[in-house]
This record gives C-alpha cells, structure tokens and sequence, in this order.
C-alpha cells in the first residue's frame, strides 16, 4: 500500500489546477503588462484570479498580492508592518511560540534591528489565548501575528477573539493562514484580521505561488523592487499560470470544503483511537480544536527519523516535526512550546491526511506503526532505561 499522508508539508496539484496551468501556459503565455492583446487576456486572466481570490476570503480584489507562496507573503506582511512601527516609534511586536519559521525567523531578524519580540506561550494543548495577547499589548506595539493552523499540530487558533482585541487597541494583526486556507472556511471580516497569508501548494495549487491579503489603507512595503506589478507592491513579470492554477484549486478545495471535512474526520478520529493504543504515547495538540486532517503523536523511547525511515519503507510518507526542521536534530520548537521534553518530542509523528483518506488506509497505518514503534523500542537504550526502572516514564 502506498499512503501519502504528508498533506501539511504540500499537497498533489488537483486535476482542475493542472489543467488551467496547462491552458494558461498554451493560451496565455504574454506578459500581463504588454498592451497588445496577448498581453491583455493574461492580464484579464490575472485580474479575473484576484477577483476570484477575493470573493472566497470575503476581500476586495486590489486588497490581494500575489506572492512566490506563504513564506514571502510573511516575510512582505511582517516587515511592511514593522517598517511602518519604526515610522511611528512603535517597535514592539507580539507573536506566538509556535509560528511557522516565515515568521519566526523574520521576527529574529526584526530584533537584530531593534524590535522587541513577545513570543506568547501557548497552553498544553496549543491554543493561544486571545487574552493573553491583550495582556501583552503596549502602547508601542507595532503588530500582533499569530497563525490560524499551526501546521504541526492542527491547532486552530481563536484568530477572530484575537482579531477583536487587536481592532479595539488599534493594533495591526496579521495571521499566516497557510493551513487554514481551502481547509476552513476563512472570512477576513469575520476573523477581524488586516493581513493574512496563504500558499496554493497546502490547498492542491501548483508550488511557488500564494497570496498575503492587506486591508485597503494598511502601509505596505515591497521586498522585491523593478517594475509595477501588483501596484508596485510587488515587482516582476506575474506567474499568470500559476495564480491560474491556484485559483482552480483554491475553488475546488472551497466547494469541496465540508464533504471532505464530513468524510475524514472520522478517518482522523480512528487514527487518533489506533495509536493511542500503543503504550507510553501522547496525541499533540488539542483533541477536538484541530484541522480535520491533522494527527501528531509522541511516542517514547524512540527517535522519530528512524521511525519515519521505517514507515517510509513500508510505504507511507509521514513527518516528524515540520519539513522544515527535518534532517536537523533540534527537536519542534511546537512540541517544546506544548511541554513535550526533548527526549519525548524527538519521538514525535504527524500524519496529515488527504482528501481520499479511507479507514482502511488508516488501518493499514495503525498496524505499520505499532510494529515499528515496537521493533525500534526494541533495540533503544532509551527505551531499556524507561523499562529497567533507570529513569521515570514521561508519558
Ligand atoms: C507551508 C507553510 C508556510 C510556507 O509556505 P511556502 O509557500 O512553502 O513558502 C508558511 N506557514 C505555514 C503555516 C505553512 O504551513
């Protein structure tokens, strides 16, 4: 059996997405900017994209930037508003423990230019609560980002709470949407948010495009400077393909939304039940606020590398952590944000479903993971301490 069950990490392109890329790359192939007609029906496609994108996250089309995907349109969201703190001597930003690296990291680089940083901790569970980023807002604060799905955990994030406090101070809020657009549904009014970031790849769309929402009237500063796409926001010639075919996808994940979310939940559900079975395990993140497709696991005593390598052999892509921090040995900062210890968190697992998910596929996971976590327990020294007594179980 062959079970993809890396969906956070990026997702196949749908039919309908390959589709319009290939329609697009054949029919309208001219540069947007051109006057000549070529050039205008790939501007008309363009536009036709942004007016799409729009009307499914309850926008106006000249609120949306198309991006290279969810990275720059975090690193765009947040430098745009830190750049304009400066200008008003605000430099301070609140943030959560268990932002994506887009975040994290442009938030580090931030501090190298003198910002002040609140990373939020989050409970056991991994929920922020939106009263804690009321506490930690100050009359200097710049900003608020905190995402809306971790992509580790699946936790869902009380975005419009948080998004409600930030208006009534009048601070800016931003949230990296990345795991939650084409998953959920997600309203920019409702969720009072005045930037959000998203990525085609996470909803079926082709790699290397996405989007970052800004309310009309929020400052934005471009990272890429040359000519004057997207309003000059966001220089050089548009992936006109690519936006195509996100918006394809975007629409198909959108219509589909609820029928998928009504069919693997209960997949999610016997997964979860399955492995909590095997001994001295956890589930990460919170049990009941979490995307449908979502199921993470520590498991003690063992190393979660060896156990994707095992898993991988019998056929099931799987993660450990994020891809980002896999091949590295630091373990999730998500996990040790939750409490895990690092010897626990390194046993970590996270599986995140696809759309066709099936109980039998999940059943088929359950049983390649218990035989591996026991074959791996079986030569651990970790593992012979826990059992011998030599050191205290933690989970
Ligand atoms: C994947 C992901 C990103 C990065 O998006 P790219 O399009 O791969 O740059 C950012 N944030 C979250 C939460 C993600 O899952």
């Amino acid at each position: 059996m062959k079970i993809y069950a890396d969906n956070a990490a990026t997702t196949k392109m749908s039919k309908p997405a390959i589709d319009t890329m290939l329609d697009y790359m054949e029919n309208y192939y001219g540069n947007p900017s051109s006057l000549y007609e070529l050039g205008q029906r790939a501007k008309e496609k363009l536009e036709e994209a942004r007016a799409e994108v729009a009307r499914i996250i309850n926008a106006q089309p000249r609120e949306i930037i198309f991006t290279s995907g969810g990275s720059e349109a975090d690193n765009q969201a947040l430098l745009s508003a830190a750049e304009y703190g400066r200008r008003k001597g605000k430099l301070h930003i609140i943030s959560t423990a268990i932002e994506h690296h887009a975040i994290l990291h442009t938030l580090r680089k931030l501090e190298k230019q003198g910002f002040e940083v609140t990373l939020l901790p989050v409970d056991e569970s991994g929920i922020v609560k939106a009263q804690d980023v009321e506490n930690a807002i100050r009359e200097d604060t710049a900003l608020v980002t905190v995402m809306t799905v971790n992509n580790e955990i699946g936790t869902i994030q009380p975005v419009a709470e948080i998004g409600a406090v930030c208006r009534r101070h009048g601070v800016i809020f931003h949230t990296d949407a990345v795991q939650a657009v084409g998953h959920l549904p997600v309203d920019v009014e409702a969720m009072q948010v005045d930037m959000l970031s998203a990525s085609a790849h996470k909803f079926h769309g082709p790699k290397g495009v996405g989007f970052l929402y800004v309310k009309k009237g929020m400052p934005l500063s471009n990272l890429i400077e040359g000519g004057a796409q997207e309003r000059g926001k966001r220089a050089g010639t548009e992936n006109v393909a690519g936006i195509g075919a996100m918006v394809a996808a975007l629409k198909e994940s959108v219509d589909k939304m609820d029928e998928v979310k009504a069919r693997i939940t209960p997949v999610r559900d016997h997964l979860i039940q399955g492995l909590s079975e095997i001994p001295h395990c956890a589930l990460n993140g919170d049990p009941g606020r979490r995307v449908y497709s979502n199921v993470n696991f520590c498991f003690e005593g063992i190393e979660g590398e060896s156990l994707l390598m095992l898993l991988d052999q019998k056929g099931i892509s799987a993660s450990s952590g994020s891809a980002c921090t896999s091949g590295s040995l630091d373990p999730s900062h998500v996990l040790l944000a939750i409490g895990r210890v690092h010897d626990v968190a390194h046993g970590s697992l996270r599986l995140s479903l696809g759309d066709d998910a099936t109980i039998e596929e999940a059943d088929y996971i359950i049983e390649a993971t218990k035989e591996v976590v026991a074959y791996l327990r079986g030569f651990s020294p970790v593992w012979r301490d826990l059992t011998t007594g030599k050191k205290p179980f933690i989970l």
